[in-house]
């Protein structure tokens, strides 16, 4: 395979976790019978332009089922950071109801709401029909489309180029991504932004977090890598974030390359600091499966000396992130009889590959367990409050990434 953004041939593996099924494959119990398809899942890095990609065996069609559909408004801390970056960046970039907004990924109209809300002309797009009609009885007009370079071409001759491109989570989702990036430059207006939100390489890197390497996330991403995807297009970066989301991301601005706007300081701070962590070292990626390796060996260690000692282990959250881990390690419902999860859709069903069923939280009380894992850790402080009781029942929390933890 070739690297898909410079196209030279990948030889480096970053991470591999062996095979998994899709991590939002969620089964019925109807399908505990049914033979279950699984993917290689292999990271690799580029030793050309550093990066990091999986290989492509699943394609997308396989991953982003209808029955993917993932809401964005049923979680209300999303909903508060899309509150408050609409306000950010309409208050930064002037917008009024003479511009024109597009989000690519657009979902139930979750963020694109409040640009509705504040009178400013806006386009979603976004292929998932389920969470494109709940968006259109907003209000908010959506094209039912995968965004591409053809998709662009032709919003820039319907003369709908954008003052802001909006891609909050799907940068890194993208299977083309240079053909992505082709696309926001043709739809963006001379003098507009583009705005993109990912998770972080370098908290990846740092924090050991390999549990969010699965097939539908098919590019890791550091600072370096989109100036480079960026200058190779016609785009530039001339202003960079760090917000917390997903355990550190980057919020990324974009221009045209021949933009007037100067680039900001920020942007070459944040690449000095990428560098000093080594993201531009070849050894640093080649070097990341041991640290991954020694989490997954420390929770197995951990679960089955629980079990000998006839202590009770549950999870909490059935997340993605959660599957990844779980499958890697091969742990299976003799180890954790159960995980609890708040959304309601999950609830009944089967977490992949491992077949953990899923249950509502409060069996989770009923059940008083010694010790309950945390798969989202990124929302692990959330998760603690929330169960509190659970705590004074005299249960522990158990964290793995960055390493085994338990309060
Ligand atoms: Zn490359």
């Amino acid at each position: 395979m070739n690297c898909r953004h410079c196209h030279e041939p990948l030889v480096h593996t970053f991470l591999d976790l062996g095979f998994a099924p899709p991590s939002n494959a969620y089964l019925s119990e109807g399908d505990l019978n049914k033979p279950e398809v699984y993917y290689p899942l292999k990271v690799n890095v580029c030793n050309s332009c550093l990066l990091v990609q999986t290989e492509d065996h699943a394609k997308a069609d396989v991953l982003f089922t209808p029955e993917y559909a993932y809401f964005s408004s049923t979680s209300a801390s999303w909903l508060d950071h899309a509150k408050r970056y609409s306000d950010m960046i309409i208050k930064k970039l002037g917008l009024n109801s003479q511009s024109f907004v597009i989000e690519v990924a657009s979902n139930d109209g979750y963020l694109l709401k409040n640009f509705a809300q504040a009178g400013i002309p806006c386009l979603g797009i976004e292929p998932t029909d389920s969470t494109a009609a709940v968006a259109e009885q907003l209000g908010i007009p959506v094209l039912h489309e995968f965004f591409s370079e053809v998709l662009g071409k032709s919003l820039a001759r319907e003369g709908k180029q954008a003052d802001l491109i909006i891609g909050n989570n799907v940068y890194a989702h993208v299977p083309d991504i240079n053909d992505f990036t082709k696309g926001m430059k043709d739809a963006l207006k001379p003098g507009g932004s583009i705005t993109l939100e990912f998770p972080h390489l370098m908290r990846l890197i740092e924090q050991v977090q390999f549990d969010t390497v699965y097939h539908e996330h098919f590019s890791y991403l550091s600072l370096h890598t989109v100036c480079s995807i960026f200058s190779a297009l016609g785009l530039r970066v001339w202003d960079v974030e760090e917000i917390p989301t997903h355990g550190g991301s980057l919020r990324v601005y974009g221009c045209h390359e021949d933009d007037a706007r100067k680039t900001d300081q920020s942007v070459c701070v944040l690449l000095g600091q990428e560098t000093a962590c080594g993201l531009q070292t070849l050894n640093t990626y080649v070097d990341f499966q041991p640290r991954a390796d020694k989490i997954k060996n420390d929770l197995l260690a951990f679960l089955i000396e629980k079990k000998q000692h006839g202590k009770k282990i549950l999870a909490y959250g059935a997340a993605a992130k959660g599957n990844t881990l779980l499958n890697y390690a091969g742990v299976k419902p003799d180890l954790i009889p159960f995980v609890c999860d708040a959304a309601p859709a999950k609830q009944g069903q089967f977490m992949p590959g491992s077949h953990i069923p899923i249950l509502p939280p409060e069996r989770l009380i009923q059940a008083k367990p010694d010790y309950v894992l945390i798969l989202p850790w990124n929302i692990a402080s959330e998760v603690k409050l929330q169960n509190a009781l659970l705590k004074r029942n005299g249960a522990r929390f158990v964290t793995v990434v960055p390493e085994l933890a338990i309060s």
